[in-house]
C-alpha cells in the first residue's frame, strides 16, 4: 500500500492546526480490520474539532472523522473479510481513535456496521452520525408512544444534519412537524422535506418562561440552552422531549415545573456508544422511512481539501442539510 491523503489535526503551544496531508501505511494504528474509505461526512462534532472550538481532540496528532464508509482491504476478525461494505458512526472515532477522513483507516470489528443493502457508501455518510441520531431520536418518540394523533412534533435546528433528516423521517411516518429554524431563507426548502409549519427560532431561544401554551406532543431538540428550555415549556401534558445537541449552547437554563405541573419525560439521546442493538433498528428505519430523493437534495459534497474551510461555517450555522466528504 502506498502513502494516502489524510486530514490530520496537530495542537502545541504556539497552534491548533488542521491539514491535509500525506501519511504512510506505517502511520496507521495497528487495529485488526483495514478499511479503504469511500466517504466520511461533516458533522458539528467534526468542525468543533477541526477547528479546536472544544476539546473534542483527546491525543494529537489525530485523524479526525466521526463516520467512515468503504470497503474492508484487510481483516483479521472472522466477522468481517476483505471486500466487505461497511460502515462506522462514533465509538470515538474522529476524537481519541484515527477516524474517517482519510483515504484509509484501521479499526476494530465492534466498531463496524455492515453497510446496510439499501444503501450506497455515499448514501450512507449523506445520513452519518447526524442522520442516525435522528433516527435515534424517533425511535425513542414511539418508544414513548408519542403518535401521530397526540398533535405536533417540533424540531429545532431544522436545517441542520440533524434536524433535517428527523423532520424527513417523522414527516413520513405520518407525524405533523413544525420546523425551528434561524434561516428564513429555507422555508420553502424545510417544507420540501416535509415540515407543515415553520417558525423562527428567537421564538424558542430567547424565551424564559417555565411554563407556556401547550404546543408540542414531542419535540427533537438539536440546539439545547434556551431553545431546549423554552420547548420543554411548552410541551403537551404528558409529550417527551429528546435532547441530542448543543448548537446554541450546553446550558439548560429550565425550571422544573414541566416536570412536575405537566409530567413531560426529557429522554436524552447519546450516538457515539449506543448499542449495536439499537443502531440496526435506527438504520433499518432510515432504510425504510428516509426518501432517498429527499436525501439527495439534503447534500453538499465536498473534498479533503475543502473540509477546513467549511467547518467554521458549520459552526455559524451557515451551512444547511448534510455535508458528504469525498475523501478520494
Ligand atoms: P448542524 O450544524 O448541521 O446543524 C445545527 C443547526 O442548529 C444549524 O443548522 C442551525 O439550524 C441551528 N443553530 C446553529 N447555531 C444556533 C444557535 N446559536 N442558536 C440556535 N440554533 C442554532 O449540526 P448537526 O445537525 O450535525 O448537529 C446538531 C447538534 O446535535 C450539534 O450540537 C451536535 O453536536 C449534536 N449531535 C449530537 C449527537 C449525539 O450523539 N447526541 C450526534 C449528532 C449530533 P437553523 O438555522 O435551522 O436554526
Amino acid at each position: 500500500m502506498t502513502s494516502f491523503k489524510a486530514i490530520l489535526v496537530s495542537k502545541d503551544d504556539e497552534r491548533y492546526q488542521a491539514r491535509m496531508t500525506s501519511l504512510s501505511p506505517e502511520q496507521l494504528p495497528k487495529e485488526p480490520i483495514e478499511v479503504a474509505v469511500e466517504y466520511s461526512t461533516l458533522n458539528y462534532k467534526d468542525a468543533l474539532a477541526i477547528t479546536g472550538e472544544s476539546p473534542i481532540i483527546r491525543h494529537f496528532p489525530l485523524v479526525p472523522g466521526i463516520d467512515l464508509a468503504g470497503l474492508v482491504t484487510k481483516s483479521e476478525d472472522p466477522k468481517f473479510k476483505v471486500g466487505d461494505a461497511v460502515m462506522l458512526n462514533g465509538w470515538g472515532v474522529g476524537e481519541s481513535k484515527w477516524g474517517g477522513m482519510s483515504q484509509r483507516a484501521a479499526v476494530r470489528g465492534e466498531w463496524l456496521l455492515p453497510l446496510p443493502e439499501s444503501f450506497s457508501t455515499k448514501e450512507a455518510m449523506a445520513i452519518g452520525t447526524a442522520g442516525y441520531t435522528a433516527a435515534l431520536c424517533v425511535l425513542a418518540l414511539k418508544q414513548h408512544n408519542i403518535m401521530p394523533a397526540d398533535g405536533d412534533v417540533l424540531v429545532t435546528g431544522a436545517s441542520g444534519g440533524v434536524g433535517s433528516i428527523a423532520v424527513n423521517l417523522l414527516s413520513n411516518l405520518g407525524y405533523r412537524v413544525v420546523a425551528s429554524t434561524g434561516k428564513s431563507s429555507e422555508v420553502d426548502w424545510l417544507k420540501r422535506q416535509g415540515a407543515a409549519d415553520v417558525i423562527d427560532r428567537t421564538e424558542l431561544s430567547s424565551s424564559n418562561r417555565p411554563l407556556a401554551a401547550e404546543r408540542w406532543s414531542g419535540v427533537v431538540d438539536t440546539v439545547g440552552s434556551h431553545t431546549l428550555a423554552s420547548a420543554c415549556a411548552s410541551t403537551q401534558y404528558g409529550g417527551v422531549v429528546m435532547a441530542c445537541g448543543l448548537a446554541q449552547g450546553m446550558d439548560f437554563p429550565a425550571t422544573v415545573a414541566p416536570f412536575i405541573l405537566r409530567g413531560i419525560t426529557l429522554v436524552g439521546i447519546d450516538s457515539v456508544y449506543c448499542s449495536k442493538e439499537r443502531r440496526f433498528q435506527a438504520w433499518d428505519l432510515l432504510a425504510k422511512y428516509l426518501e432517498r430523493a429527499a436525501l439527495q437534495g439534503l447534500i453538499t459534497i465536498i473534498g479533503l481539501d475543502e473540509v477546513s474551510e467549511r467547518a467554521p461555517d458549520m459552526l455559524a450555522g451557515r451551512l444547511k442539510g448534510r455535508v458528504v466528504v469525498d475523501v478520494n
